[in-house]
């Protein structure tokens, strides 16, 4: 039997706030234990929470980003459980009524689009950590508070694949709204899978699973690969898909049974009672859609539009605001978009990836790459050259006109000078001349090689070329 995966993702995204959703504690990462708590993110009796405004802006703001309907009027809850990390009791949260619903998003996996509804997007609290070592257990509790949106969408992702496209588009947004740094590895992003597989053809559900603790990109697939494969087994062996929790481990590539699955009225609930329900003005949600940036998707397609760049380009430029926006600028010094769009495709994101920085973290400006790009159209150097160039730029931060200057690059067009290495070559290949000249012309790259071995890669190709085929002819 064939049978189709049904996928559906909770995703908590961490907002950046410089305080928690209900006190003024700060949300800083990576500070001593319990130095960031006060009496209401410990849960003292009788605190009272207050609600951080732009917690609401930023909920907002990512509901207008995934086409949802924003609640003028939503409503705090509080879920019950205990836990050691959560001195309350109780986490509060959004249940019945959150403040953004019925949304969308689009990706593209394979040439083919497809959209996956959001069902909803709420706010909530963070718990603590809770640190295990040997002889017992720690609790911090500088992450109690800090503030989260928990987004969930609709059933409607098919593959692995389709999860881990959704995540990234998911990580873009966030990120082009300035609401989340989208860490996964840190935590700040975090997905639960839901998925069950079903007959393929059929409509009804199959039984699902949930899995915890998929903190990587590469992760959410491999997470549900695994747990596909491993529903299908026991469903081909005849045996019965358990409703139930589990984790996925990194280090066997599996994943394991953690509980079962609790249901929504096994937190028992409720309105929040220390805080009123929210309610938001149309003026308000209208101000928040006009501050919203461009979009990666609109951005796409205007660089598609407006720069003719191919789709390909477009989707890789956009897929971080920050690399959109300084192709831009290159753009707008005065460079051809697609000649930028190579360069940046290749040498600069692989230098990227390679120091693992970030664009507005090196040294290297836009009106460098323009600048470079000028000496390589009038001439000055080779583009091969550039490429060291440019590899110069990235570490040095240096202009590349002095670093032409200084390590003198400059391209050698003079014709008697490229003549005499071009006789040079000849009379010191006297087999391959012959050979050339029985028809062999293919050698006459071979030639072109040893002239730019010659002058370090300084010579004018186009001119070594034609004086190569005029002594050969
Ligand atoms: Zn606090």
């Amino acid at each position: 039997m064939k049978y189709e995966a049904v996928i559906g993702l909770e995703i908590h995204a961490q907002l950046l706030t410089e305080t928690k959703i209900f006190c003024g504690c700060s949300t800083r990462f990576g500070s001593e234990p319990n130095t960031q708590t006060c009496p209401v993110c410990i849960g003292m009796p009788g605190v009272l929470p207050v609600l951080n405004r732009r917690v609401v802006e930023f909920a907002i703001k990512t509901g207008l980003a995934m086409n949802c309907k924003i609640s003028s009027y939503s409503r705090f809850a509080r879920k019950n459980y205990f836990y050691p990390d959560l001195p309350k009791g109780y986490q509060i949260s959004q249940y019945e009524l959150p403040i953004c619903e019925n949304g969308y998003v689009d990706i593209t996996v394979d040439g083919v689009k497809r959209r996956v509804g959001i069902t909803r997007i709420h706010m909530e609290e963070d718990a603590g950590k809770n640190i295990h070592q040997k002889d017992g257990s720690l609790v911090d509790l500088n992450r109690a508070g800090v503030p989260l949106m928990e987004i969930v969408t609709e059933p409607d992702i098919r593959s692995p694949k389709e999860a881990a496209a959704f995540m990234r588009k998911l990580r873009t947004i966030l990120r082009y709204l300035g609401v989340c740094d989208g860490n996964m590895e840190q935590g700040s992003l975090r997905c639960d899978a839901n998925v069950s597989i079903r007959p393929e053809g059929t409509e009804e559900f199959g039984t699902k699973t949930e899995i915890k603790n998929i903190n990587s990109f590469k992760f959410v697939e491999r997470a549900l690969e695994y747990e596909i494969k491993r529903q299908i087994k026991i469903l081909n062996e005849g045996g019965k898909i358990i409703q139930e929790t589990r984790l996925w481990n990194v280090d066997t590539g599996t994943t394991q049974s953690m509980r079962s699955k609790e249901e929504a009225h096994d937190y028992r609930y409720f309105p929040e009672p220390d805080l009123v329900p929210l309610e938001v003005s149309k003026e308000w949600i209208e101000e928040i859609r006009q501050s919203m940036p461009e979009l990666p998707d609109e951005k796409r397609n205007r660089f598609i539009e407006e720069f003719g760049l191919p789709e390909y380009d477009a989707d890789i430029l956009t897929e971080e605001r920050t690399i959109a926006e300084w192709f831009e600028e290159c753009v707008r010094l005065g460079a051809k978009p697609k000649e930028v769009s190579n360069w940046m495709l290749t040498e600069l994101l692989r230098r990227l990836n390679e120091s693992g920085k970030e664009i507005h973290e090196i040294a290297l400006t836009p009106q460098h790459l323009v600048d470079l790009l000028k000496l390589i159209d009038n001439g000055t150097i080779s583009r091969n050259i550039g490429k060291n160039v440019f590899s110069e730029m990235f570490a040095s931060g240096q202009s590349p006109e002095k670093i032409v200057q200084e390590k003198g690059l400059v391209q050698i067009t003079d014709t008697s000078e490229i003549e005499k290495m071009v006789e040079d070559v000849i009379q010191a290949n006297p087999k391959e001349v012959e050979r050339y000249k029985n028809g062999e012309t293919k050698l006459l790259g071979f030639f072109v090689g040893q002239v730019m071995k010659a002058s370090k890669g300084k010579a004018n190709p186009k001119v070594v070329n034609e004086l190569i085929r005029k002594k050969l002819s």
